[in-house]
């Protein structure tokens, strides 16, 4: 994905929780955006082990993307340091390879010698 598209489709889904929040009179405080996070959590790994709705699975991991910015939100994590560590992550793992990384024994990429 082009960078652009990336920063596009992150901003457009931040704002569009925002605008979700705010429409409710939300504002996002801890506690309450880490049990509703969780409890999202819990449905895409309850949707993924079950395995057959693929459909479901991508609903429920889009809920995860939502609440994971709501935590965020709450922590005072605004769009521009969601969207340059995500940017960080891609990058990250875009530079990872077999030189570099392997399968621990829990099945994680992990660096060589840890
Ligand atoms: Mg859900």
């Amino acid at each position: 994905m082009q960078q652009r598209d990336l920063t596009d489709s992150l901003r457009a889904l931040i704002q569009s929780t925002l605008d979700f929040y705010a429409r409710f009179d939300v504002t996002p405080e801890l506690d309450t955006s880490t049990r509703v996070f969780r409890e999202e959590v819990d449905e895409l790994i309850e949707a993924a082990h079950d395995g057959t709705d693929l459909t479901h699975i991508a609903e429920e991991a889009a809920d995860v993307f939502v609440t994971a910015i709501g935590l965020c939100l709450a922590n005072g994590v605004n769009a521009d340091m969601i969207i340059e560590q995500t940017r960080a992550v891609i990058a990250k793992n875009d530079a990872k390879t077999h030189d570099t990384h392997e399968i621990n024994s829990y099945g994680k990429i992990a660096r060589k010698g840890n």
